[in-house]
């Protein structure tokens, strides 16, 4: 193995490591991965895989073994030190919020460092796991170059009209704006349909990224024109555990009834969503597999607010070319895609039923005035490259 680029995406359940080789014709080559699961939760484990997909780890671990991220970084920083030649050219993290300062990756320093640590009350259940192994890293080498990828950043390209929440201007200056998130993977998105399907790419297209987190985003040529979500990962689609689209008098209510601020954002960060309208899972795949009427409710809210969504995403696309499923849902629930194709098909969608119990690639029908696609995402590519850009002209 030469020169290696690492990706760390540090998040509040799991740590998720790629190593990628700069090969000699400068670019990038995946060569191993893994993740330590179940931080804080009672089965933890660490898997790792190489390129072949052959296993190098698989360890259950003891609830005890990782109470915490700090437990995790040290299980994986020991790990990579017996598979890794030798340090990194540049570590890439995944930064879940770059706010109004950051258009593209960056390499970091101590003062952006603390730029993005500003950020955290927008991102609470994520910017401080992502910046915590670059303190780490910074403490223990800091020789070695870290560069800082944002969810945010692929979003900048949004018109002034889509950023904007009807607020006294005061407020937008103050950076209260609709940032939007899941960029890497739309940029990922973006990039494949540019590699195998050019035509596509450069029409208009809606991704929608059903994960636990779950957004959806228009895009023309392949440029991000609006996002479900706004000055935080709560609006937009419903989640695992979040809410999506709220009235905000509902949380001015919540305050109205006593509430405080940590019992509000407990309760929209990790007790609403899916989660909370079934009172039974946060998982797609509980909720599909069960006949309790809750669970059909959950799903149901699910896909009319993703079609409702996709729907309303036309105006800023202008139209819609193609419809583009991703993430842990999106890529491997033919269910949920029926549920909200069906809702969409006064447009002109039309399934392919074979093709969509198949998760295959294309998923529309001859018959469909909408192409309809599967594409599996994958933020740590587009992390590996943007580092590896970032760096370059430093080498
Ligand atoms: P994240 O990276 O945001 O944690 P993922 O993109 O991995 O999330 O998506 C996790 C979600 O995907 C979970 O709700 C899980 O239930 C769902 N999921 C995974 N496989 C399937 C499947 N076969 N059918 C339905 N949902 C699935």
């Amino acid at each position: 193995m030469g020169d290696v680029i690492l990706v760390v995406n540090a998040g509040s359940s799991s740590l998720k490591f790629q190593v990628h080789e700069v090969t000699p014709d400068g670019t990038l080559a995946f060569s191993l991965g893994g993740q330590v699961s179940g931080i804080g939760a009672e089965q933890p484990g660490f898997r790792a895989r190489d390129a072949n997909g052959a296993v190098l780890e698989d360890r259950r671990l003891q609830p005890g073994d990782v109470p915490d991220l700090a437990a995790a970084q040290e299980i994986m920083a020991g790990w990579l030190q017996g598979h890794m030649p030798g340090p990194p050219l540049a570590v890439g993290h995944r930064i879940v919020h770059g706010g109004p300062r950051m258009s593209r990756s960056v390499l970091l320093s101590h003062d952006i460092l603390d730029y993005l640590d500003s950020l955290s009350p927008l991102a609470p259940l994520h910017q401080q796991n992502n910046l915590a192994p670059v303190r780490v890293i910074f403490e223990h080498w800091p020789e070695i170059r870290q560069v800082a990828c944002f969810d945010t950043a692929f979003h900048r390209t949004q018109s002034p009209v889509v950023e904007r929440f009807a607020l006294p201007n005061e407020y937008y200056e103050r950076g209260v704006r609709r940032y939007g998130f899941h960029g890497l993977s739309y940029q990922y998105i973006a990039g494949r349909l540019r590699e195998t399907m050019p035509e596509v790419a450069a029409g208009r297209v809606i991704a929608a990224h059903l994960g636990s987190g779950a957004s959806a985003c228009a895009m023309v040529d392949g440029v991000s024109r609006e996002t479900t979500m706004g000055f935080t990962a709560l609006d937009g689609l419903p989640m695992g555990t979040r809410p999506g689209r709220l009235d905000a008098g509902v949380v001015l209510w919540m305050l109205e009834q006593g509430m405080n601020h940590d019992e509000i954002q407990d309760l929209l960060y990790n007790h609403s969503g899916m989660k909370g309208l079934s009172g039974i899972s946060n998982d797609m795949r509980t909720l599909l597999a069960s006949t309790d009427p809750a669970a059909r409710l959950a799903v149901d809210y699910f896909t009319y607010r993703t079609a409702e969504s996709i729907a309303g995403l036309c105006v800023a696309a202008g139209g819609l070319d193609s419809l583009v499923f991703t993430a842990g849902v999106g890529e491997n629930s033919p269910e949920v895609r029926a549920g909200v194709c069906s809702r969409l098909e006064w447009l002109g969608v039309r399934l392919d039923e074979a093709a969509n119990a198949a998760n295959a690639q294309v998923i529309s029908g001859p018959d469909s005035r909408i192409g309809v696609y599967v594409v599996p995402t994958n933020e740590e590519l587009v992390i590996a490259r943007q580092t590896h850009d970032t760096i370059r002209g430093m080498l």
